[in-house]
């Protein structure tokens, strides 16, 4: 055995990275494999970092177009240079995953570089070299799902990956998938100039918003110029010389019609990724999705190996991952590590941004749960006015009975901020009372919120 470790974790994303953090901080002697060159998973490298710092280049580019002669400042001669913004982000991704390794060496947690194979109970193997361990956690994510008859070729046939690195803004990208990779990379694209049409199988985008602020979300995404081509399957994508000719055909079945497009992004999901890591020959239980089956306390099917993460069931969020992360590690060490499944945010950071906590209006519906609602638009809010940002609103859904906070969905500028005394409120078990009694600054998106949870009593102030 080339060493023996108290906990192996493998996989270095939002998950297992902070996974070994806390078990190390715990005082176990900790290591994390990772066959990536950089650690931070799909988060840091290819997903959530880069993907936001294009989202905020490309809204400074859209602002300064569109949004800065409203305030009286003239920006005569805009240039777009991709090459520097693609650089910026590459250097934002850097910049984040070198801070894990800082954090590593900070809190002693071992990286042990390349693909990690769980060779028998208490071993992993890496290069050839077998490491003992008394506990296992895989955490090692998920990949985009791949769709038959669409070949992914990360040049004009892309996943998020090369739709993040493309040197060219395409004429006309086609996305495949309305949901939240989807809308954000179809955003920034559309921003630097791209058409983009996006088509989605159901008849609505963002599968599993609320459905009022998803058709919100669609028409403000429409105005912005985002063409929709809803219940409409993509069959077959064929790549000739000037671009590539989608085969789409209505989903409930119909006649098929093409669609060209320069680039095309297929973004219908993302499915547990477990290859090469020998679960299954260690008696590793996988549903039938692929993901690790575990207990409400992150144990596989085999006694000492532990799951986290997109590799598990559950939103696929780096948050959501991270918190696991923090439980299975604190399990590990004896203590009660848990996470609360109803308070986990969820943010698209598009412009305006949707965020939502908890329950949606169609779940208490199917759920039977009497429900009030409290809403308020921004622009009835000051700061919103001030900012030019008007668009949306934040809605509370409080039980009826008891007034607690079961679900709070906000579409709106700052959204993914906003949100997050909500998430706090659903944490606490505070009632829509509680948020409305509380102070909030102004002038400030927050007083939105307020605002929303005075409405739940039909008492909201300014409108
Ligand atoms: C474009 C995009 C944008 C996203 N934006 C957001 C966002 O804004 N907010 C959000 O919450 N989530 C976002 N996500 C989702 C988020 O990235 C994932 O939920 C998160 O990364 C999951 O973390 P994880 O630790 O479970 O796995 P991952 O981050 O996928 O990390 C798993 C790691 O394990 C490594 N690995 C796998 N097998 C082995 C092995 N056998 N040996 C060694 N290493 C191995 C992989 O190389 C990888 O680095 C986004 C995803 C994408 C693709």
């Amino acid at each position: 055995m080339a060493e023996n470790y108290d906990v192996i974790v493998i996989g270095a994303g939002p998950g297992g990275y902070v996974c070994a953090i806390r078990a190390a901080q715990l005082g176990l002697k900790t290591a994390c494999v990772e066959m990536r060159e950089t650690l931070g998973g799909t988060c840091l490298n290819i997903g959530c970092i880069p993907s936001k710092a294009l989202l905020q280049s490309s809204e400074l580019f859209e602002e300064a177009n569109h949004k800065f002669a409203d305030h009286g400042i003239g920006v005569a001669g805009l240039t777009l240079d991709l090459a520097r913004m693609q650089a910026r982000r590459a250097e934002v991704v850097t910049a984040n995953v070198k801070g894990i390794e800082f954090l590593f060496r900070k809190n002693k947690v071992t990286w042990l570089k390349g693909r990690g194979r769980i060779a028998g109970p208490g071993q992993v193997e890496v290069n050839g070299e077998t490491y003992g361990a008394k506990n296992i956690v895989i955490a090692t994510g998920s990949e985009s799902t791949p769709l038959r008859g669409v070949e992914v070729d990360e040049k004009r046939i892309v996943t998020s990956t090369g739709g993040l690195e493309l040197d060219k803004v395409p004429g006309h990208l086609v996305v495949i998938g309305g949901g939240v990779i989807g809308l954000e990379l179809g955003s920034v694209w559309r921003r630097l100039g791209a058409e983009v049409t996006v088509v989605e199988f159901l008849d609505h985008i963002v599968p599993g918003t609320d459905r009022e602020v998803g058709k919100t979300f669609e028409r403000i995404l429409g105005k912005q110029g985002l063409k929709f081509r809803l219940k409409t399957k993509v069959t077959a994508a064929e790549k000739g010389e000037d671009g590539v000719t989608l085969t789409l055909e209505p989903a409930a079945g119909g006649e098929a019609e093409t669609l060209k497009a320069d680039v095309v992004l297929l973004s219908i999901g993302r499915r547990a990724f477990a290859d090469g890591l020998g679960a299954a020959e260690a008696g590793v239980a996988l549903d039938e999705r692929g993901r690790v089956k575990t207990d409400a306390h992150y144990a596989t099917s085999v006694p000492g190996i532990y799951a986290i993460g997109d590799v598990i069931a559950g939103p696929m969020l780096a948050h959501k991952a991270e918190e696991e992360g923090v439980a299975v590690a604190e399990i590990i060490a004896g203590q009660a590590g848990h996470v609360n499944y109803d308070a986990i945010p969820a943010v698209v950071y598009t412009w305006p941004e949707v965020a939502s906590v908890g329950q949606t209006e169609e779940q208490l519906k199917e759920k039977g749960v009497a429900y009030k609602v409290g809403k308020f638009p921004f622009t009835a809010n000051g700061r919103a006015r001030a900012m030019g940002d008007t668009d949306g609103f934040v809605k509370i859904l409080a039980d009826a009975k008891t007034d607690r906070v079961l679900g709070a969905h906000i579409i709106g500028p700052d959204a993914g901020t906003l949100i997050a005394e909500l998430v706090m409120a659903i944490e606490f078990g505070a009632s829509s009372e509680d948020v409305a009694r509380t102070c909030h600054a102004h002038p400030s998106l927050n007083e939105a919120v307020k605002e929303a949870a005075l409405a739940v009593e039909g008492r909201a102030l300014h409108i």
